[in-house]
């Protein structure tokens, strides 16, 4: 019988890969929340047995039921939301969560791990892990770092073989951190994208995490050449590839213009004040979009 933890154990062996990352850029704190609404937890069907789970404290999360188990795509941001998280899944079936994927490393995805039951697979981009193997200082948390990591991508089969789900999770480069795992389901054209887009507030980009908009955009038109057509974000509704688009669009046309802007030898303040909305200063941790760009088309890396 094929087995979500057969399989997660063979990926095991692979542990001795994952690098224990290195001192750069770190000199920021653990990355604060998004300010949201706190909403009551709610599971709603994406497609099949592929669901999205709205409200709580954090992101929105996902999961997967399969045969005799459950695969958990993020877990919210506390333990409180996770344990909400479970009691949602509990609703739907008896089955028990055998794995848990992370889209990526920010505290609003991450931090509701505690919540869940140790020794539960955990399955994460390398550079996701080495960002919380930094962040999760405490016993606690560090039980819940990722133990199997991947740097390209990873195919998980679950289910016995007759009806079996292929979920890959894919990797094109830094997004909005160095580590974005795309959750892809190729059978049902659902894909779980994390942060990488944001729909009618600004894109995020963590540059302490090597966040990057060029590479936001590179990653952006790979999930269009996806077989997918409904695509789960962190903090939304659910998404078109009409949405990435748009995104992505309004994304380069910003580009396009501050680049114009520094090769007219603007400053970063005189750029910031074109943009009148870009108002930020000072907190490298959430640094505009406008700013972002500016940082990566004059700073060397
Ligand atoms: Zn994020």
């Amino acid at each position: 019988m094929k087995h979500f933890f057969a399989y997660i154990m063979f990926g095991l062996f692979f542990l001795c890969l994952i690098s224990q990352g290195t001192a750069q850029q770190q000199t920021f704190q653990q990355v604060q929340p998004l300010k949201q609404e706190v909403l009551p937890i709610s599971a709603q069907q994406v497609r099949g047995n592929i669901y999205q789970v709205k409200g709580g404290m954090g992101a929105n999360t996902g999961f997967f039921i399969n045969e005799k188990e459950v695969l958990i795509i993020d877990t919210k941001m506390n333990e409180d939301s996770a344990r909400q998280m479970i009691a949602e899944v509990k609703k739907l079936t008896p089955y028990p969560v055998t794995c848990i994927i992370l889209t990526h490393s920010d505290s609003d995805h991450v931090n509701g791990l505690v919540g869940f039951p140790q020794g539960i697979p955990i399955i994460s981009h390398e550079k996701t892990r080495a960002h919380m193997d930094k962040a999760f200082q405490s016993a606690r948390e560090r039980i819940y770092l990722p133990n199997i990591v991947f740097s390209d991508t990873l195919s998980l089969y679950t289910g016995d073989v007759k009806g079996s789900t292929r979920i890959d999770l894919l990797y094109f480069g830094p997004a909005h951190t160095d580590g974005d795992a795309i959750v892809y389901f190729p059978g049902e054209k659902v894909a779980f994208i994390g942060d990488l887009i944001f729909i009618g507030r600004e894109q995020l980009i963590h540059r302490h995490k090597n966040g990057s908009s060029f590479g936001l955009v590179k990653t952006l038109k790979a999930v269009l050449n996806l077989d997918a057509d409904v695509f789960v974000h962190g903090h939304g509704d659910l998404a078109t590839k009409k949405d990435i688009k748009n995104h992505i669009q309004s994304i380069e046309e910003q580009q396009i213009r501050i680049q114009a802007l520094v090769k007219e030898g603007k400053t970063l303040d005189e750029v910031k004040k074109i943009y009148s909305n870009d108002t930020r200063t000072g907190d490298m941790r959430w640094p505009s979009l406008v700013e972002v760009i500016y940082r990566e088309l004059t700073e060397k890396k």
